[in-house]
């Protein structure tokens, strides 16, 4: 009998100094990317997967996406308002920050799988099947990014209605199970706060979604 499994190998990519969005002030980081193995009697022959890369900030221990290190406060360029992240990498962004809240609380139900293979499909036209979401899902749970420093990373380059689209949608994940919690009300006011939206515009944009 052959011994076949899966380990992680993991190493030290890159390291460098970043502004951290947490401790807000310059910090050292490392990069550090993690790619799955086939293994037969234990010993890694072939990979399996791409690598996941994932940065993590040496004084708070948090980890983050690296497209954090294009914060507009990370470097000298001046802060311009943003025209947009492109529409295809947004959109690719958003289904990842949607598996991010999906699985805030550690687990991930029935209901809330058919939602988002329901969200991709219809909001943002992308086409999963249950076996892509569920590395989306391994993904966002290994990586320990979470949905609030996963957004930090990522939102700095959003437009205005990139910003209401990504509130509205995961809304709409946050009332998949009854009720919206108190985290997932943080993220959407952070949000609303960081896309510069008005009190007005965001309730008319949920509303539009309940009626
Ligand atoms: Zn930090």
């Amino acid at each position: 009998m052959i011994v076949v499994g899966t380990m992680n190998l993991t190493r030290t990519a890159e390291k460098g100094d970043f502004v951290c969005p947490e401790c807000r002030t310059w910090q050292n980081y490392r990069i550090r990317s993690r790619r799955p193995y086939l293994t037969i009697y234990f010993l890694p022959v072939v990979p399996v997967g791409g690598a996941q890369r994932v940065l993590q900030c040496l004084q708070c221990s948090q980890f983050w996406d690296e497209r954090v290190l294009q914060r507009p406060d990370s470097h000298a360029a001046p802060n311009l308002p943003s025209e947009g992240e492109e529409e295809s990498v947004f959109r690719e962004q958003l289904m990842q920050a949607a598996v991010h809240l999906a699985i805030a609380e550690g687990e991930i139900s029935e209901q809330m799988i058919a939602s988002l293979l329901q969200i991709a499909s219809e909001r943002l036209g992308i086409l999963l099947d249950r076996e892509s979401l569920g590395e989306y899902c391994s993904i966002a749970f290994q990586n320990k990014i979470g949905i609030r420093n996963y957004l930090l990373s990522v939102d700095h380059t959003w437009s205005e209605s990139q910003f209401r689209m990504a509130i509205q949608t995961l809304f709409l994940v946050a009332s998949v199970e009854a009720g919206v919690s108190a985290t997932e009300q943080e993220v959407l006011q952070s949000l609303k706060e960081r896309g510069v939206i008005s009190d007005e515009q965001f309730q008319q944009d949920i509303e539009s979604l309940v009626n």
